[in-house]
């Protein structure tokens, strides 16, 4: 096939691999294999894949390191595959420049959506034409520049926090952004606010979910931060 993408798939453990592999092949994406960090730098330089899956846990080097050295020198979007409730480990690769995560298991749908997800912000990057004006997802609609937010098409009032938070999740759509980096978008560098981003997160879902103990639109990635979903599966 002619212009399929091609990923990077750093994995070391045969079976995984293979899983994840053929979920790839058989939604057309190019699939690279690698089973270790170094193999991982020199298949990148060599291919220029468009995404790369990167494990943690690799037989020759950690992980983080790995990522830290593709970040020196080169943008390709990552999302790294880590153990489940390591937050701390998530944290770290967010931070250092990884695009998204996934925690292993995980289901077939959630990874591809996470790799379109991945895959649309670089492009969006790459592109000095977006339509950044209007966001509709499910019910709820923003309009950017007349700063109206509505939910089935009743506007709904919003503290000037509350209004940065929400448009700063909409045009990050889909992508995990952690605590601190929403804090310091809104609040600056120098102040510690996660309990005022907690309280201002409250706020905004009693405006805008339908049961804010069970949010649909802002999901909580617990241990790390807050995601605006993709898609809206139902509206109750
Ligand atoms: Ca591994």
């Amino acid at each position: 096939m002619i212009n399929q993408i091609s990923i990077l798939l750093v994995e070391d453990e045969v079976v995984i691999s293979n899983f994840i592999s053929t979920i790839l092949c058989s939604n057309d994406y190019n699939v690279i294999k690698a089973e270790s960090g170094k193999d991982a730098i020199s298949l990148l330089t060599s291919k220029c894949p468009d995404l790369i899956l990167l494990d943690l846990g690799l037989p020759d080097m950690d992980g983080v390191e790995v990522l830290k050295m593709i970040r020196a020198w080169n943008d390709t979007p990552i999302i790294v595959v880590s153990a489940r409730d390591n937050e701390r480990e998530k944290v770290e690769a967010l931070d250092l420049g990884a695009d998204d995560y996934i925690t292993k298991p995980f289901g077939t749908d959630e990874l591809l959506a996470r790799i379109r997800t991945a895959l649309r912000y670089n492009n969006f990057n790459k592109s000095d034409n977006i339509d950044a004006n209007d966001f509709t997802l499910g019910e709820l609609n923003i309009n950017f520049s007349k700063r109206i937010i509505k939910l089935k098409d009743k506007e709904i009032h919003l503290t000037p926090i509350e209004y940065k938070i929400i448009t700063l999740l909409a045009k990050n759509v889909g992508k995990v952004l952690t605590q601190e980096y929403i804090i310091k978008e809104i609040w600056g560098p120098f102040k510690n606010e996660s309990q005022a981003l907690r309280v201002n997160m409250a706020n905004i879902r009693r405006k805008i979910e339908t049961n804010p103990a069970e949010p649909v639109y802002i999901i909580t990635e617990i241990g790390v931060g807050y995601r605006m979903v993709d898609e809206i599966e139902q509206i109750i």
